[in-house]
């Protein structure tokens, strides 16, 4: 088997377990491996340290499978992964009965969640999503894409899925060497499925929807925001297909006005208030930029009794965490002058490089110059299903707030 051999002094990550191997970290490499074969990993003096996935083309040059010596990389490694990771869903009661699979069980309330969320379910760069009896895979890496055919075929054989589609059409492929992949893997998925969330409904468009379709991060948090939004006046900003707009209008919510830049997300938005049979005069919808708007309802001396903040990824790193916080405190603040005394603001970052206490930071800020006096009242995550493995933190990427304004 092909060796990377490692820098003295640049095994530290991967004893503690860190899945990534970067490219100045390496010594040499013996042998010629191809882009995603498995390569062992070894220290300055030969020991063994892992077995990994080969990246010619990133900066991350390797992702590392196992730690295990005498575990090898192939179709049995794969089977064991996967059922790994549907274990873990089964303990949240997500995966309730493998029947249901099948048919042979009842509707469940929710069945649309992430069976593989990658490094956090040691599968690095790969990524499957349930949404009803279709999967959605999303490769990221050359490992996950060397071994893509063995995974989609395990993945039938072991959920019973009817079909698969694939949507390894994310930016970061390019840094890998890798072109979008986008269409059927495996039978003949439906490109548009009705999921359901927590009893609710919503269409998603598998082929042209973000990520893999809908944002399953942000479940668990729909319906904590439904359950706070009754009797409410609320704004829904970056509402994409109007997930937390839908929960809100049917726990009670007076009125939703739901704003994203994309027509063809508020289009999908609208059908889904009438699909769960909201009344649809109780729901605005407005095509344009936030930054812009919220500007425009400050203006107008519009307010609100809620207000979500729900934006994409602002900074991926780090290095862009500067120009980030900016874009966050610019919200923020907005919405801390819109929303009304004792409204709520649910704010939310998904940026990796914007951890937790520059978060906080940043809505403190804002909130200090829009000169109000506000509590956080609650700390918000992505769902289990989206799990962080102790050993990779940067797994750890969806942050939200709850405050009250004073
Ligand atoms: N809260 C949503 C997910 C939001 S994803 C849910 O629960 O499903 C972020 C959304 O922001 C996307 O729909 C994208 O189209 C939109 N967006 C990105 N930049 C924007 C901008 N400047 N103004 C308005 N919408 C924007």
């Amino acid at each position: 088997m092909p060796a990377l051999i490692l820098k003295p002094g640049r095994e530290k990550s991967l004893l503690r377990r860190h899945p990534w191997i970067f490219s100045g970290a390496l010594e040499r490499i013996d042998g010629d491996p191809r882009s995603g074969e498995t390569v062992d990993v070894l220290d300055a003096k030969g020991r063994f340290l892992a077995r990994a996935a080969y990246s010619p083309s990133s900066q991350i040059r390797a992702r590392v499978w196992t730690f295990d010596p005498l575990e090898q990389v192939d179709a049995d490694f794969f089977h064991f992964r996967i059922l790994k990771a549907l274990g873990r869903r089964a303990t949240l009661g997500l995966l309730p009965v493998f029947e249901e699979w099948s048919g042979l069980g009842k509707q469940p309330a929710t069945d649309a969640f992430r069976l593989i969320h990658a490094e956090s379910d040691n599968l690095p760069g790969l990524i499957v999503d349930r949404y009803g009896d279709v999967l959605v895979l999303q490769s990221l890496t050359a490992g996950s894409e060397f071994w893509r055919e063995t995974i989609a075929d395990i993945l039938l054989e072991e959920t019973g899925a009817a079909s698969i589609y694939e949507r390894s059409d994310a930016d970061v492929r390019e840094l890998e060497g890798l072109t979008p992949k986008v269409g059927p893997l495996r039978g003949a998925p439906a490109e548009r499925v009705t999921i359901q969330e927590y009893g609710l409904k919503f269409n998603v468009d598998l082929v042209h929807g973000h990520k893999t379709g809908f944002y399953l991060d942000q479940r668990h948090n729909r319906r904590r925001v439904g359950q706070l939004a009754a009797g409410r006046d609320v704004l829904n900003c970056f509402c994409y297909t109007g997930g937390f707009s839908v929960h809100a209008l049917a726990d009670g919510a007076k009125s939703v006005l739901s704003v994203d830049s994309s027509a063809d997300a508020l289009a999908l938005g609208r059908e889904n208030i009438a699909l769960n049979n909201l009344p649809e005069e109780q729901a605005e919808w407005l095509e344009g930029d936030v930054f812009e708007l919220l500007r425009k309802f400050r203006d107008q001396a519009r307010s609100f009794d809620m207000i979500i903040l729900d934006p994409p990824k602002f900074a991926a790193t780090s290095a862009q965490a500067e120009k980030a916080s900016r874009g966050y405190k610019d919200i923020n603040l907005l919405a801390f002058k819109l929303l009304r005394k004792g409204g709520i603001l649910v704010t939310f970052s998904c940026s990796g490089g914007i951890d937790a206490d520059l978060f906080q930071k940043i809505v403190a800020g804002a909130a200090l110059d829009a000169g109000v006096d506000a509590q956080i009242v609650e700390h918000l995550s992505q769902g289990g299903d989206h799990p962080v493995s102790l050993h990779f933190p940067e797994g750890a990427y969806l942050k939200g707030l709850v405050c009250l304004k004073g």
